[in-house]
């Protein structure tokens, strides 16, 4: 608790510059890491060689040899593409220019917290489109839990507000969810900050109410991270406490971009082994992923890519590990548990509407009741 506030905020990839980027990663990231190599060097604290060979057979074997306890999986948008979750902070996908309907100043406004403190309306509009609940945990969420089951997960640090970690089955405390999460959501007021439930939530999205404090009438807001809001406490305190014992980082689904989440590769130990799964290309030199393709050339000792989507490299990983069959299994139980769940939910809807049409049939409170 005694831990400072952390200063760092979240930033949009968009409020730097691109030339300032380009320079950053062209130049002084390459110094940076020129005098680091040096110094390990001449300091002797160089990381020792773990695997005993660079590719996922060689992670497979490590984490078999009982030597691996404590993985840390970092996750990103790319984990829950294959759920149709669009990745929907990223320009890139389309969702920015979808816009248009919202009147927004420019389209970045509707996840900043200044804007949404006065014109709320734009992001409740979006998050009706977008709720999630409406999607099913990848294949990639649960060999998360999974490593979890096995007794081998430290923690999954995510990137992700889907909440599809905890749809998965993980819990609060395997779980550091460093941009929020719909989840839980808090009254936007500092001298009172009530704390609201999904489901209260939920009911307040897809009705046309702006979601209000019951106790001071300010707004309520889900505990996403905005632009312009710090990261939970947590992720600070969390990543103190876990990056030193990690045996063994797992990242996938996401290109490393957004600070300080990308930081964290950095504070393994030298010697963990570091496991990239991702689409992305390793020629793929783009000021954008520059840094970390060349952190993994350089110490190629211990940093592994896959480049495959991240529900094949976890398929894969799987089948090295004896765990393919299991994970598999998983995946169609969790998956018939939530299609029967969506359906009872829907036919217990479409009671309700039906109740409500013709009026006076006793059903209705039954209905509602379940
Ligand atoms: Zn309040």
């Amino acid at each position: 608790d005694s831990a400072p506030e952390p200063e760092v905020r979240h930033k949009t990839p968009t409020s730097v510059s691109a030339t300032h980027r380009q320079s950053y990663y062209l130049f002084i990231f390459p110094a940076v890491d020129f005098l680091r190599n040096l110094f390990s060097k001449t300091l002797g604290i160089s990381g020792e060689k773990v695997l005993d060979e660079l590719t996922l057979e060689g992670v497979a074997r490590y984490i078999q040899s009982g030597a691996c306890k404590n993985i840390i999986c970092m996750v990103g948008a790319g984990i829950s593409t294959s759920a149709g979750i669009p990745d929907f902070r990223s320009p890139e996908t389309g969702l920015y220019a979808n816009l248009q309907k919202y009147n927004l100043p420019y389209p970045e406004a509707i996840f900043q917290i200044d804007y949404f403190k006065k014109h709320p309306e734009p992001f409740f509009a979006l998050a009706r489109e977008l709720y999630p609940g409406l999607f099913k945990p990848t294949v990639c969420h649960y060999f998360i839990k999974l490593l979890k089951d096995k007794g081998l997960l430290k923690r999954c640090y995510s990137q992700n507000i889907d909440t599809l970690e905890r749809v998965a089955g993980l819990e609060s405390e395997d779980l550091i969810e460093a941009h929020g999460t719909f989840y839980s959501s808090h009254c936007v007021s500092f001298m009172c900050r009530s704390e609201y439930s999904m489901d209260w939530m939920k009911v307040k999205i897809f009705s046309d109410d702006i979601p209000k404090c019951e106790k001071c009438n300010s707004l309520v807001k889900p505990d996403i991270v905005f632009f312009g809001e710090n990261l939970p406490k947590r992720f600070f305190t969390s990543m103190a406490m876990d990056f030193p014992r990690c045996d063994l980082l797992i990242i996938m689904g996401t290109s490393l971009q957004v600070q300080p989440f990308a930081a964290l590769v950095g504070r393994v130990s030298k010697s963990c082994p570091r496991l990239l799964i991702n689409l992305e290309k390793a020629g793929g030199v783009s000021p954008h992923n520059f840094p970390w393709w060349r952190l993994l050339n350089a110490r190629s000792f211990r940093d592994v890519a896959h480049i495959s989507t991240c529900d094949d490299g976890c398929l894969a990983l799987a089948d090295l590990l004896g765990w393919k069959a299991e994970l598999e299994e998983m995946v169609k139980r969790e998956h018939e548990k939530i299609d029967s769940k969506a359906k009872e939910e829907q036919a217990n809807q479409s009671a309700v509407a039906t109740g409500k049409a013709e009026t006076g049939k006793a059903e209705t409170g039954k209905t509602k009741a379940e």
